[in-house]
């Protein structure tokens, strides 16, 4: 028998989950369907919400990433106020160090300065960039916190079940074949990160990270070594508040394959080690692994599909967790009041079609 629902997300990754949740407020009844929470990418990412250090181009990326962390001090209270977990959101700015001198603006630290403003740091560091409004989340908090929002607000989660089709005709979905059967509702919308090519022919494909951790000892953490992320060159060192320091990550084109290799965790710690050289005492506590959903501008996918009562938000990339509340603002907005927000419209899943490209390349 096919159950039926309102408001269907498929993934409950920290996309799906933040979506559900805006939608769950605006009076919705939404239904989740997760076939691995442990796999979302969010319980990998570094959390770091940084669109000036990413140094990404002036353009509709830019101005969506900028108004998403312009959004995490009130949408992370209000996760915090809904669920009673907190999300680990921390404007602890971010410095960018720099081995060679490449500076070309004003911003630029000296040596000196930069020095002084992290002590530490590697002798060859000649220089860098410091970008305070920048910070981090930690993404595991708060993937949790999203989770017990949901439950909290009654969001109807659907764990270990694969959505294995989504059936279509005339326009419109008509249903999704899904490891516990059929399923429909009014609308669906597709949060499925880097498996999202699985069900619909989007360009998403997998980019693998690997990541590692390294702890504070106890008596040590009063004094934390470091309290701001430093975006290296070829690395990035991520502190927690409890001690934890993140360190990552590597980006291959290795399809799914899972593990942590001998290659990876190398080039992690030799990396991390000639940008802050104390680290290497610090006893490593974990290592880890995760799929960012990358598309082949680097660009998410959101916005309206070519089914009518079908809405994407995926391909979230490396800035997945930065742009989380302002997806899920975005799509709530479209699903719920029909309201396309103009920071939206370059990321439509049009600009991959080649039925459009073809129109364009005849005009
Ligand atoms: C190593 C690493 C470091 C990162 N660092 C950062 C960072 O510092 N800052 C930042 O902003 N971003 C970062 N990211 C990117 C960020 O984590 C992702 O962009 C974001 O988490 C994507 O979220 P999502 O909900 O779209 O996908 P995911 O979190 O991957 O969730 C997708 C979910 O959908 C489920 N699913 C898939 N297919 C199906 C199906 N057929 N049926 C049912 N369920 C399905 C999956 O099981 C999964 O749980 C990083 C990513 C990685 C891997």
């Amino acid at each position: 028998m096919q159950s039926i629902h309102e408001i269907i997300i498929i993934g409950g990754g920290s996309i799906g989950l933040a979506i559900a949740i805006e939608l769950r407020l605006l009076g919705a009844d939404v239904t989740v369907v997760s076939h691995n929470f442990k796999a979302a990418a969010g319980h990998a990412a570094a959390g770091m919400l940084a669109p000036q250090a990413e140094q990404i181009s002036a353009g509709a990326m830019l101005d969506l990433c900028v108004a998403s962390r312009d959004l995490y001090p009130e949408w992370s209270e209000k996760i915090e106020s809904i669920s009673g977990a907190d999300p680990g959101y921390w404007q602890c700015g971010i410095l960018a160090p720099r081995l060679t001198h490449t500076h070309t603006d004003a911003d630029w630290l000296e040596p000196r300065s930069i020095h002084h403003h992290q002590s530490g740091l590697s002798e060859s560091i000649v220089g860098g960039y410091w970008y305070p409004a920048d910070g981090q989340v930690d993404s595991r908090a708060l993937v949790r916190a999203l989770w017990c929002a949901c439950q909290f607000l009654g969001v109807k989660w659907l764990d270990a079940v694969k959505v294995t089709s989504i059936c279509r005709s005339g326009g419109r979905v008509t249903h999704l074949e899904t490891s516990e059967g059929e399923m429909s509702a009014q609308h669906y919308i597709l949060a499925t990160g880097a498996w999202s090519q699985q069900l619909l022919p989007i360009p998403v494909v997998p980019r693998k990270g690997q990541m590692l951790s390294v702890m504070v000892p106890e008596a040590q953490l009063a004094n934390l070594p470091l309290q701001q992320v430093l975006f290296g060159e070829e690395i990035y060192i991520v502190p927690r508040r409890d001690g934890r320091i993140v360190i990552g990550a590597t980006s291959e084109d290795a399809g799914f394959a899972p593990h942590n290799t001998p290659a990876g965790v190398e080039q992690l710690m030799t990396n991390a080690i000639r940008l802050f050289p104390q680290l290497r005492d610090l006893p490593i506590q974990e290592t880890w692994w995760g799929f960012r959903p990358a598309t082949p501008d680097e660009l998410p996918i959101m916005g309206t599909s070519s089914e009518a009562n079908l809405t994407l938000a995926t391909g979230h990339y490396r800035n997945g967790i930065l742009l989380t509340p302002i997806t899920a603002k975005l799509i709530a907005d479209l699903v719920w009041h029909q309201q396309a927000d103009r920071l939206l419209s370059d990321f439509s899943w049009q600009r991959f079609d080649p039925r459009s490209a073809s129109i364009s390349d005849r005009l």
